[in-house]
């Protein structure tokens, strides 16, 4: 589907009736055509309700919402668009206070549940990557912040985040990252930090790792994790924990970046979302160098992937939805 990015004002222009986005998400769903889901049948009748199709040969009817992150949303589809949009194309994220405005959803709740249902395919989006050759690690640690900028494992109360950034050496030897992958875990041990590597340098079905040499400060597991799977380790000495941003500049970027994140439009985000936030910063970081498709290519990750449900977002638990 040809499509350029377009301006806030050409935007709603162009999807600015609920039929306009049923239409356009019919293409995004089915860009040769419908496709009936249990007969693969390719004709079909318009129900009268929006965005629903009835299959000419086996009468199942299908919606256009179903499976995606729109499924049984009360919201109209021109509120997600348009969050989808304002999302996509921001470069750090989207306050709820602003959406409430623009989108004239009163409800905080359904606002937050929207965006962490977008952010959420985000990350599933992005897990398909694989990372290779060089890896830049890195564990942090987010929470509260008295004790922020303090350097330490085990700090309590703090969630701890290890970070993955893959790094490409051109034939000068100047270095620039690639992909970037952030993952709460519980602990940094070798075994923990081995099976976040299983799962973002190994490729499905395969079990060599595509990843053969890290980088990291030096702490003793990223030494034995890299043992046990035979792969080279640079350990860079960190004598102060300033020279991080010298000696492992991607990784170091990458927390800055979402640290300033987190504190500014979001005012800070419980352990229990962390993970979502973090995935969205990631998939920003990973387009970080395309400027067009951007809503296209978020829209279509809301449509594949598993959906996470409301119930799931809001369960039990510590309630806190910030
Ligand atoms: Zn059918």
């Amino acid at each position: 589907m040809a499509y350029q990015e377009i301006s806030l004002l050409e935007f709603q222009n162009q999807f600015d009736s609920e039929d306009k986005c049923v239409e356009y998400l019919f293409r995004v769903r089915w860009p040769e055509g419908f496709r009936c889901p249990l007969c693969h049948h390719d004709r079909y009748y318009t129900i009268a309700r929006r965005g629903l199709y009835e299959c000419q040969a086996c009468r199942h009817q299908v919606s256009v919402r179903a499976g995606t992150i729109f499924h049984r949303t009360k919201v109209p589809l021109r509120k997600w668009f348009w969050l989808i949009y304002r999302m996509a194309i921001s470069k750090t994220g989207v306050s709820i206070a602003e959406m409430q405005r623009e989108l004239q959803i009163r409800d905080y709740k359904t606002i937050w549940v929207m965006a962490h249902k977008v952010r959420e395919a985000m990350g599933q989006r992005d897990a398909r990557y694989r990372l290779a050759g060089l890896v830049e690690l890195d564990e942090s640690f987010f929470g509260p912040k008295s004790r922020e900028g303090k350097r330490g494992r085990g700090s309590e109360r703090k969630t701890t985040v290890l970070i993955a950034v893959s790094i490409y050496t051109n034939k000068e030897g100047i270095e620039s990252p690639g992909f970037a992958h952030a993952q709460v875990v519980t602990d940094a041990s070798a075994e923990t930090i081995g099976q976040v590597l299983d799962r973002l340098g190994v490729e499905e079905g395969d079990k060599k790792l595509l990843i053969n040499k890290i980088r990291s400060h030096g702490w003793k597991s990223y030494g034995k994790m890299a043992k046990d799977k035979d792969i080279a380790h640079h350990r860079v000495v960190l004598i102060s924990p300033k020279m991080a941003g010298h000696l492992l500049p991607w990784t170091h970027r990458f927390v800055s970046n979402v640290k300033a994140v987190l504190r500014g439009p979001h005012r800070g985000v419980s352990a229990k979302h962390l993970q979502r936030y973090l995935s969205e910063a990631c998939y920003r970081f990973n387009r970080r160098y395309w400027d067009h498709e951007l809503f296209n290519r978020l829209l279509f990750a809301c449509t594949v992937g598993v959906p996470i449900t409301r119930d799931k977002l809001l369960g039990s638990g510590n309630g806190s939805i910030s």
